[in-house]
């Protein structure tokens, strides 16, 4: 019984789960009617509308719809409005459901149920208790912000996302989206500077708007559409890798003959098995009320993309936790593991979170659409130069914003955008921005393109800016998309980082705008003479080559750019002095919140890189070495049976010797690996984290090669762990 015939019975079982699972799910459509089931478990602004006391409902939309400060005396109203509705939908409990600074998302459920006199119980539920949480949540990371002693944490309700119904075939459970700070006030989790960056965000573009005439707009809010790659595999090879249970990523495998070089799954027709999953994914969002739009194929074999309709940057971060929840839960409906890991298999693709942004005003305009008349176009032209401005003076805090361990894998490799921030805004864009550094404008009308009709500035193109998949961040057509998201993380952090840079550099500009036309007397030329000085100071942000090309490297050094390869080097720079600066100074974060973060992330980095460690050390251990030690028996076995019968076994001893050269290879580095595992280099955090990069990383790494080295060598029914083609083609 030495073989691992139980590998077979896992391809055995994934070649029937086609039939298993029909019995399970039925072969029925799923109830598609969207007009029906379109936000049905989601408590909607309608819902809150008709049920709610008119005078209730003029106060708490004020808050909804136009960013003002909530009223608490709504509380109590819709607290009865939101249990109602919750409990028609068969709800018993309810949750004050954050976002921890894990990234991920938490809930702790109360039931509705309160016990009443006479030995019975009543359902009940209070404007405090949708107001106000206290989860016991000492366990969360707290960057330091929160000892033990004053281990509580409180959640408060956030009125400008909507309440949800989250179930499963036995209840349903009310869930409200809250913000999560510790006693004194400091947050705890994501939303909360998400929430300020977004005011930050809106009192610079009033102001900038104001500058520009604009008096009837209320506010400005950012949006957000975020789309989320991810890679699909059947559960049965997942429960026999301990590095995808454990870790999300495998630690072991040899690339297989066939990879993703036909690039034939990219956009290929999506396979019964995994349509059936999308829609019920998509059924469930949209139950949900989040808008996802599309889906397709991705480049790599088993991976595929799921896309929203963009919204409201807060909801929409919101939503984006929902499908990574739905993505996953749907997943084992069908048999299979989402894998959310920015790189669950070398050699093939990893996955990434397209964050798309713009801004949009309480009039629907988003600020980011060249315009019809020259107006328009000047502010345009002023709005998008301020993003790029944003990203010139904090490439640091936006390459930090998406450092992970698991991000590392993915970025500067040649498949994602590289670790250097540029920015890609296609060639009339760029052309235009050549003109307004020369000063003049030569440009007669192309076609296509919108006069501005003014001398001083130049034409602009309508949807501008086309494909270039190599930048981490394009301007494509009427918003910008960040590209260098991880898969597995929260967007929160990463556009309270773009909200706030960009709040920055539009009170910036906006005092030089006032301040020149002051001197010059003429807006347009004022706004000119701005733009041309901000061009000849970040013009090096713009990029247009090959983002991949070692070339890029070179020039990005000789243009200043920065160049953060790792989650190491990048997360310093969070608590920079200008970064200090900047969060105070629009009260994003305060300088103990921000160094609360890095602690944080500098945690999540070690842990996460010593259970791989440890992970990769079991593996070897207990299941590669008991297996090649089998086979190199079996091998020596044959060699001596050869000699016992007078044959000549020169050649099976050179493969006995073959295998035997790389086990001792193999226990060289897993020595190495496991010292480097018991050592912690030193006693606080930032010293842990260093030593898993300086030195448990590179171990794990070289124990990984020789062993994937084995797996080609080893009989197939001795290799214990599925195999990449398995994992990524039988299915
Ligand atoms: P692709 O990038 O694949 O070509 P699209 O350009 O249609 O696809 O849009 C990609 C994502 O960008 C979608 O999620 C979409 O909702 C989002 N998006 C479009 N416009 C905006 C906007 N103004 N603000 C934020 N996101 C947007
Ligand atoms: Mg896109």
């Amino acid at each position: 019984m030495s073989k691992t015939y139980k590998r077979f019975d896992a391809v055995e079982a994934v070649r029937k789960a086609q039939d298993t699972l029909l019995a399970i799910n039925g072969a029925g459509k799923v109830d598609m009617n969207i007009a029906r089931i379109f936000g049905e478990n989601c408590l909607s602004i309608d819902t809150l509308k008709e049920r709610l006391p008119a005078s209730v409902w003029k106060t708490l939309k004020k808050t909804i719809r136009d960013n003002e400060a909530l009223d608490m005396d709504v509380a109590d109203a819709v607290a009865v409005v939101m249990k109602e509705w919750a409990t028609e939908k068969g709800a018993t409990h309810y949750t004050h459901w954050f976002q921890p600074l894990t990234g991920a998302t938490a809930e702790k459920h109360d039931s509705f149920i309160t016990p009443n006199q006479g030995g019975g119980a009543i359902t009940a539920f209070s404007g405090n208790d949708l107001m106000r949480g206290e989860p016991d949540a000492s366990s969360f990371p707290s960057g330091g912000l929160r000892p033990t002693f004053e281990a509580r944490g409180y959640t408060a309700w956030d009125p400008t996302s909507p309440a949800f119904i989250m179930e499963n075939e036995k209840g349903a459970t009310l869930c409200i989206p809250t913000v999560f700070a510790s006693w004194k006030g400091e947050s705890l989790d994501f939303k909360t500077p998400l929430l300020r960056s977004t005011e930050a965000l809106n009192q610079q573009a009033m102001r900038a708007l104001q500058a520009f005439g604009q008096t009837d707009v209320k506010w400005v809010n950012a949006t957000g559409g975020f789309e989320q790659e991810y890679f699909l595999i059947d559960q049965e090879y997942y429960y026999r890798r301990p590095d995808l249970m454990t870790c999300g990523r495998t630690l072991f495998g040899a690339k297989p003959p066939r990879g993703q070089e036909l690039d034939d799954h990219y956009f290929g027709s999506i396979p019964d098995r995994i349509l059936s999953f999308m829609f019920e994914v998509e059924r469930e969002l949209y139950r949900l009320g989040v808008p996802v739009k599309t889906r397709h194929n991705e480049v790599a074999p088993g991976q595929f993309e799921i896309a929203p309709v963009f919204e409201k940057v807060n909801v929409a971060a919101d939503h984006q936790q929902l499908t990574m929840i739905v993505l996953k839960k749907v997943a084992r409906k069908y048999g299979m593991v989402c894998l959310l890991h920015e790189k669950p298999f070398l050699g093939i693709n990893g996955s990434g979170k397209h964050a798309n942004w713009s801004f949009v005003t309480s009039r629907g305009a988003n600020l980011l659409e060249p315009g019809d008349s020259p107006h328009e176009n000047m502010q345009f032209l002023f709005f998008f130069t301020a993003v790029l401005k944003a990203l010139y003076d904090h490439q640091d805090l936006m390459r930090a914003s998406i450092a992970s361990a698991g991000n590392d894998h993915r970025l500067g490799a040649n498949e994602a955008p590289p670790a250097i921030i540029s920015a890609y805004i296609g060639e009339q864009l760029d052309d235009i921005i050549l003109q307004i550094r020369n000063g003049g404008i030569t440009n007669s009308k192309k076609e296509g393109l919108l006069g501005l009709g003014i001398p001083v500035l130049p034409h602009i193109p309508k949807h501008a800016g086309d494909r270039n998949r190599t930048s981490p961040f394009a301007f494509t057509g009427n918003k910008f998309e960040f590209r260098a998201v991880g898969s597995e993380q929260s967007v929160s952090f990463p556009v309270t980082v773009l909200n706030t840079t960009v709040a920055q550099s539009l009170d910036e500009l906006t005092t030089s705008l006032l301040a020149m036309q002051e001197k010059t007397g003429s807006f347009e030329e004022a706004l000119a003479a701005t733009l041309k000085k901000t061009y000849e100071e970040i013009h090096p942000i713009l990029f247009h080559g090959d983002g991949y090309s070692v070339a890029w490297q070179a020039e990005a050094d000789k243009r200043g750019l920065l160049n953060l390869k790792s989650t190491m080097d990048s997360l310093p720079y969070l608590t920079a002095e200008k970064n200090v600066a900047l969060f105070e100074k629009y009260g994003v974060l305060s300088h103990r919140e921000l160094d609360s973060r890095l602690e944080t992330y500098l945690e999540q980095y070690f842990i996460k890189i010593n259970i791989e460690a440890e992970t990769t050390e079991e593996i070897v251990r207990t299941m590669i070495l008991p297996a090649a030690f089998r086979y190199l028996d079996e091998v020596l076995k044959v060699n001596e049976k050869l000699s016992g019968a007078g044959m000549d076994g020169k050649l099976i001893l050179k493969q006995a010797e073959e295998i035997h050269s790389n086990l001792s290879e193999l226990l060289v580095h897993l020595d190495r690996l496991s010292k480097q595992n018991i050592e912690l280099g030193g006693d606080t955090v930032p010293e842990k984290a260093r030593h898993v990069h300086d030195n448990v990383l590179p171990e794990m790494n070289r124990v990984r090669v020789v062993a994937d080295k084995l797996e080609k060598y080893m009989a197939d029914d001795y290799w214990p762990l599925p195999t990449y083609r398995e994992m990524l083609f039988v299915k």
